[in-house]
């Protein structure tokens, strides 16, 4: 047997990817890929009711954005049903399941005995379970597992430690139904069997079900893969995280402009820690990431720490990365792309503008300066930096900048001077001039804005707000 790790994700294509789904996804992510391991993707498209297209695409899109690659073609569930009835029929044929001829009613009715017998949560005994197959009916069936009566299922999960079920309270679970399609309990473990899972790290809502999957994976002679439930991500107030608690689906953290790097690390911080480690790069976080590290309380989801994160990304990120996740963050929200100019001017702003932008457009408003073209329209508090006095001052200055060589060594004396002529600090002229160049009256520093967008567009903003 190989001993590769192979980790999967296995969304319900259901609705958008919640951040507690991309959560998995990336812890599943981290602990492949940090050990030369495959990370595998199988939407479980089962319930043909509830499963669309429209949300396998979402799902695809939002760990495309995350930046978490997948090996291999994504799996479908669904596609695979014919290999799940083969192991329904395998396990008939092993004795560790059988045909239940039961019906509805039968089974409504047993169970109503068992309560008037006083048992409160009756656990249904088929009659079918031993019978002589030469006294089967010709009726409709399910094939149901012959799960043990007594005794104990113990989970060895590496976040919630054993877990001990008692087999009498698990019923003789339904895999293939009377219309021969498998149960999704069935099709879980037929598939993370078949794909080589080593490790199953998902959501502890699925702790009872490790449980029952167990049981398929004793009646198949299979091995068991190490269990990982990890506690549900819940909000500030520590309640289960909901709509009210502010944006669950990770498309909206993409659409408010976070950057993918720092929402990968927040969300490996979220419910995982290794020391007092906050801010990391993902291929540090693929080097430390266990399974160990991961909490048994619920994490709580904390704005503040994410937008925390968030800045730093952007603070650490080159240049010409951040630029094209701008870009792709602009399209991603159908704003008009930015012009070949706009790009550039961009690329040489960004090394003023990425520190303490915790988001894409706090990042673009900090490089508005240099997005905006003539005339530079500024908002009310810029405008009242713009009175007379101010405009005769910078139109005083434009002279001396004509000449200028175009560095903050050579521009800083020629500010100063001008301030000092009209017997004002430096901070006094440095307001019309935000509001000359940015049209705002908190911006970038006015050397870094003139540098940037250079001289002919500094004298031009500036002409054009002396009138
Ligand atoms: N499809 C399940 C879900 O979306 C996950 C099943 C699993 O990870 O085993 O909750």
């Amino acid at each position: 047997m190989s001993s590769q790790v192979v980790t999967r994700f296995a969304p319900s294509p259901t609705g958008y990817l919640h951040i507690g789904g991309a959560r998995t996804a990336l812890f599943n992510w981290l602990y492949a890929r940090g050990r030369g391991g495959k990370f595998l993707l199988r939407i479980e498209d089962t319930d043909r009711e509830r499963s669309t297209p429209e949300a396998t695409a979402a799902i695809l899109q939002g760990l495309e954005w995350l930046g978490l690659d997948w090996d291999g073609e994504v799996v479908s569930q669904f596609d695979r049903k014919d290999r799940h009835a083969e192991v329904a029929q395998e396990m008939l044929a092993r004795g560790t399941a059988y045909r239940c001829f039961s019906t509805a009613e039968e089974i409504a009715a047993w169970k109503e005995a068992e309560k008037a017998r006083g048992v409160s949560y009756p656990v249904f005994l088929s009659p079918w379970r031993d019978a002589d197959p030469a006294t089967h009916p010709d009726a409709p069936y399910v094939i149901r597992m012959k799960a043990p009566r007594d005794g104990l299922t113990v989970i060895r999960d590496e976040v919630q430690g054993e877990v001990t079920i008692r087999n009498e309270t698990l019923d003789d679970m339904i895999v293939l139904r009377s219309d021969g399609t498998p149960t999704y309990m069935l099709a879980v473990v037929v598939d993370d069997h078949d794909m080589g899972v080593t490790h199953v790290i998902r959501g502890d809502d699925h702790l009872n079900n490790a449980a029952r999957q167990q049981m398929v994976y004793d009646a198949m002679g299979w091995d068991i893969p190490v269990w990982a439930h990890i506690p549900l991500i819940h909000g500030p107030d520590g309640k289960k995280l909901s709509k009210r608690h502010g944006a669950t689906g990770l498309e909206e953290y993409q659409a408010m402009g976070y950057p993918a790097a720092g929402m990968r690390n927040y969300l490996t911080r979220l419910g995982w820690a290794h020391g007092d480690l906050e801010i990391f790069t993902s291929e540090e976080a693929m080097a430390i990431f266990d399974l160990k590290g991961i909490g048994r309380a619920p994490a709580r989801l904390d704005f503040k720490k994410l937008e925390n994160t968030c800045g730093h990304h952007i603070a650490m990120a080159g240049d010409a990365a951040l630029l094209a996740e701008v870009v792709g963050y602009l399209a991603a929200k159908d704003e008009p792309a930015l012009s070949d100019a706009q790009r550039s001017l961009l690329a040489r702003a960004m090394p003023f503008v990425k520190d303490r932008a915790k988001t894409f457009p706090e990042l673009l408003e900090k490089a508005r300066f240099a997005l905006i073209s003539r005339p530079v329209a500024p908002d009310e508090k810029a405008a009242a930096a713009l009175d007379s006095v101010s405009r005769s001052i910078l139109r005083s200055l434009t002279p001396h900048l004509q000449n200028a060589s175009w560095t903050k060594d050579a521009l800083e004396p020629i500010l100063n001077q001008i301030a000092a002529e009209n017997g004002i600090g430096f901070g006094k002229l440095a307001a019309p001039l935000r509001a000359a160049l940015a049209g705002r009256s908190v911006t970038p520093s006015v050397f870094d804005m003139m540098l940037v967008i250079g001289r002919d567009e500094t004298i031009a903003r500036l002409s054009d707000a002396a009138g």
